[in-house]
């Protein structure tokens, strides 16, 4: 897997590029977490789920299918809890979705263990993209914090460091320009 961090990394940058108008500690903890809970079915390995079954890991949690329940869901609860709107819920729906459905093609980008069940359930297949530069974190917080671990940060940091940057910064550009145009829009 990609660690924690840059999945959890990665989903408040998108959050904060597509954030709507009303954003509180429950956006951004779901803009944390959402990319993050795909790696939850690692608790399956003690519980005696093999790795390559379809509850295994990198089974049918990276799914997108997995993506769109979660996202759709979790989208659902905030309209229901925070009284949100159609139109907003719809925005934080496809967002949601979208930041789930970050975690698998991240994961394939790394050189080990099986590969992540995109297309889960309905293909059992297990997914690698050709260009593997992402070193494959270790499972479990003994394992990582040896070398191997800090190693994973560096190929981590290298990789997805710049293009997260770039687009915070263009994030911070473009509400920049939005609000010089129209000093009401955020
Ligand atoms: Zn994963």
């Amino acid at each position: 897997m990609t660690t924690v961090m840059t999945h959890a990394a990665l989903g408040l940058t998108l959050g904060q590029a597509l954030r709507p108008a009303r954003c509180g500690p429950r956006y951004w903890l779901a803009c944390a977490l959402l990319p993050v809970l795909p790696d939850a079915d690692v608790i399956g390995l003690p519980l005696g789920i093999a790795y390559g079954d379809l509850l295994g890991h990198r089974g049918l949690s990276h799914s997108l299918a997995f993506a769109a329940v979660l996202g759709l869901a979790t989208a659902l609860s905030m309209r229901w809890r925070e009284g949100r709107g159609w139109p907003e819920t719809r925005h934080l729906a496809m967002l949601f979705i979208l930041l789930v459905a970050s975690h698998g093609p991240m994961d394939m980008l790394t050189n080990g263990g099986l590969g992540i069940a995109l297309l889960s359930p309905f293909d059992a297949g297990r997914y690698f993209w050709d260009w593997r530069p992402i070193l494959v974190s270790p499972i479990g917080l003994k394992n990582f914090l040896t070398p191997w671990g800090w190693a994973v940060i560096k190929t981590e940091l290298f990789w997805f460091g710049p293009p997260i940057a770039l687009l915070l910064a263009a994030t911070a550009i473009r509400r920049r320009i939005a609000r010089k145009t129209c000093p009401a829009s955020q």
